[in-house]
Parts: structure tokens; C-alpha cells; sequence
């Protein structure tokens, strides 16, 4: 059956992922990208979709109900994809308030216009679904020797972005408990792949290392983090989609624990290889002279660590493996390799983003997700 769907936050990274990978796999389906184009949102993500008859885009706040009201109304909208947040840590701590109104009066906005159109208005009663894109970090941080966070762990987010996720994991429930509302919600962890914006850890890495820039570590490095290739993570939440019980929660993740440290060295070891029998590469980035000896680690900065820093996160996906049939498809090496080669294709593309609004939080400032 052919589906309407609202993507909030479809021009940002994970969003625009979804929707070039939704328009791909149900080319029949209609698909409406409301994004508020923030510094982290960006046009080009979904350029190419532009043309398509069944792709709608409005720039947009979600905080605006009457807005999304009359997007799930005119577009016949059945299923809500929700991503639209504040997603960086750092950004958080020196700056709490729009995470606040973004992701929780956002998530609220949403709820209350899903509501009102879909329930009290009668429009797709019977067949709607809300669906919330969370993080493992509202679980909090781990230990060396715990389990890794399964759907029953407690909540404990440490900083104000994840306690502002956390907050809309509760609503998002609440409004299902409380009036019926169809929705599920997945739990993810670190992802990385193409559209990945640059102050993020991964994309920051890769780029730095064509800059001959330093590559800034926080602390000693060894903070854990558990990574998905960001397709992976789109077709888990397609399966949530199609196959999720209603007012469940599913935690998706890659398997896949690196501290900082060794995904940074790991990159390096990678670019290191690919620059080391590709003339064509070593033409192109002159500039890039520690990658041209094979010897970008040698950027590797350590910096002053991040307040409240969590130390590990490690995702058990079982439920989503037995339940819904998620299997991730890209190994870490297969990942990073197809992510490297996406930067090295796309320079206009990561050379726009870093000289625009990131570019003041570039010389220190590093996030892992
Ligand atoms: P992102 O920062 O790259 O993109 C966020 C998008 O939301 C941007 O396009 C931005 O313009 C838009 N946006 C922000 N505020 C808005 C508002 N008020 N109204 C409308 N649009 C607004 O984030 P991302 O990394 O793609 O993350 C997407 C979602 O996935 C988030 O909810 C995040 O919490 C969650 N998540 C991210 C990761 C990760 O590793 N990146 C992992 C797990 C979960």
C-alpha cells in the first residue's frame, strides 16, 4: 500500500540519508521534507530529489503546529518520520535552549498536531504511524564490564541533549498510553556515512586529514563508542516502520565498540592506504602533506576532555534482529571505506559546510555523534 510520509529534519544528515533511501526503495510513495534549515540542515542533501513529482519540500519549524497541521492535512499524510533535533552534544552544554525547544516543545508540537488531525480530525484514524528517531544516550554511560543497553535499561542521559531526547522518548510514549496515538521509536547508535556534517567526529577526521589540519582528541581518547554505517540504521528504521509493534521501542546498533582514539587511527590508516597508490589523489590534494608520506596520524591532538563526558555506549540489538529481521549489511572497514570515498567525491559539498556557520567550532571542538 502506497504511504504519505512527513520527514522532519530530511535535509540533515541521517534525514536526507532516509529520504534518498525511502524514494528509492517505494519510488511510489509521496514524501514531504519539513526542515527548518538550521546550520546543520542543508539543501544540497536533497538536491536531488528536487525534481521529483512526489517530493515536496518546506522550510519550516516544527515548533509551528499550525504548520504541521496543514502539511499532515493537504498532504494526506499517514506515516511521520521525526528527526528534526539539536543533535550536538557540544552545542548543548554551551548553549541548553534549543535543544529544549527543539527537541522537546518540537516533539510536543508534533504529537499535539498528530493528535488533533489524525484522531480528533478522523484523517487516517485507522492507519497512521508516528515515528520517533532517538539515541542510545539516553541511557547514560557505561562501564567497562556492563551489558550493553538493552530497551529495559534505565534512563540516564548526562547531558542536555540527551536528557532533551530523553524527554521526547517520554512524550512520545505518553501520547500513545494516553491517547492511542500509533507510534514506535528507535534508539540508535553512533551513525557515520556521506552528508555526515563535518564537526562530527568522522567526517571531521576524514576532512582534516585533506587540510593537513589537526585531528583534536578529547581527554585521553579512550571514551567508547559504538558505530552504524548511517544506511544501516535508515533500512532498521524502514523495517520499525513496516514491521515495529506499535508502541514499541527498538535499540539499533552496529555491534561495533572503537574508542575514539583507534576510529581516528583507523581512518588514518585507511587514507594513508588509499593516497598511497592513487596518483590521481595525490594530484588533487597537494595541500594534504602528512597523507601524502603515509603519515596522517601524526595530526592526532589531544585536547581538554568534554564536560560530563560520557565514557562508553555499547547497544543491544536483539530485539530489532529477532523481531523485525534487522541485519546490518557494512562491516566498520566496508563503512569507513565507502564514507572516505563519498568526502573524496564530494569537496564541494564538505568544503561549503566547513567554511560556512561550523567553521568557528572546527580548531578544538570535536563530537563523536
Ligand atoms: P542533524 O543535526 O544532522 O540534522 C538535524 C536536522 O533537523 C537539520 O536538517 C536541521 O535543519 C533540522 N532541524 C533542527 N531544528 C529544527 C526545527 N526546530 N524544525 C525543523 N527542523 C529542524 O542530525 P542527525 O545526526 O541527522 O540526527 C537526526 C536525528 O537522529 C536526531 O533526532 C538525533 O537525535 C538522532 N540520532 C542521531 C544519531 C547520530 O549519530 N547522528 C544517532 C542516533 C540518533
Amino acid at each position: 500500500m502506497m504511504s504519505n510520509l512527513l520527514v522532519t529534519g530530511g535535509a540533515g544528515f541521517i534525514g536526507a540519508n532516509f529520504v534518498h533511501y525511502w524514494m528509492e526503495a517505494y519510488p511510489h510513495d509521496k514524501v514531504v521534507v519539513l526542515d527548518a534549515l538550521t546550520y546543520a540542515g542543508n539543501r544540497a542533501n536533497i538536491a536531488l530529489m528536487a525534481d521529483a513529482p512526489n517530493f515536496y519540500f518546506c522550510q519550516g519549524n516544527i515548533c509551528e503546529t499550525g504548520l504541521v497541521e496543514r502539511l499532515l492535512q493537504e498532504h494526506k499524510i499517514d506515516t511521520l518520520v521525526h528527526f528534526a533535533a539539536e543533535s550536538h552534544v557540544d552545542r548543548s552544554i554551551t548553549g541548553p535552549d534549543t535543544f529544549i525547544e527543539t527537541n522537546i516543545v518540537g516533539t510536543y508540537s508534533l504529537l499535539k498536531a498528530a493528535k488533533k488531525i489524525w484522531l480528533d480530525g478522523g484523517l487516517n484514524q485507522d492507519r497512521h504511524h508516528f515515528h520517533h528517531v532517538s539515541t542510545d544516550e539516553v541511557f547514560g554511560t557505561l562501564g567497562p564490564n556492563d551489558s550493553a543497553f538493552s530497551e529495559g535499561s534505565s534512563y540516564a542521559p548526562n547531558s542536555p541533549y540527551s536528557a532533551s531526547k530523553a524527554a521526547s522518548d517520554h512524550l512520545v510514549r505518553a501520547y500513545h498510553q494516553t491517547y492511542g496515538l500509533n507510534v514506535t521509536t528507535s534508539n540508535c547508535s553512533n551513525n557515520y556515512g556521506p552528508y555526515h556534517f563535518p564537526e562530527k567526529l568522522i567526517p571531521l577526521v576524514i576532512t582534516n586529514v585533506l587540510q593537513n589540519k589537526p585531528l583534536p582528541i578529547y581527554g585521553d581518547g579512550h571514551q567508547i563508542r559504538d558505530w552504524l554505517y548511517v544506511v544501516d540504521h535508515v533500512h532498521a528504521i524502514d523495517l520499525v516502520i513496516k514491521k515495529g509493534q506499535i508502541g514499541e521501542c527498538y535499540n539499533i546498533g552496529g555491534n561495533n565498540e572503537w574508542s575514539n582514539l583507534d576510529v581516528v587511527k583507523f581512518i588514518c590508516q585507511r587514507m594513508n592506504d588509499k593516497f598511497a597508490n592513487n596518483v590521481q589523489l595525490r594530484e588533487k590534494y597537494p595541500q594534504a602533506k602528512k597523507v601524502l608520506l603515509g603519515q596522517s596520524q601524526d595530526l592526532i591532538t589531544y585536547v581538554s576532555d568534554r564536560a560530563g563526558h560520557d565514557r562508553r555506549y555499547a547497544v543491544d540489538s536483539r530485539k530489532a534482529n529477532f523481531q523485525i529481521g534487522f541485519q546490518q549489511k557494512e562491516t566498520f572497514d566496508s563503512g569507513i571505506q565507502k564514507t572516505i570515498n563519498w568526502y573524496l567525491s564530494n569537496d564541494a559539498w564538505w568544503k561549503s559546510v566547513k567554511n560556512g556557520s561550523s567553521q568557528e567550532w572546527m580548531p578544538v571542538q570535536l563530537e563523536t555523534k
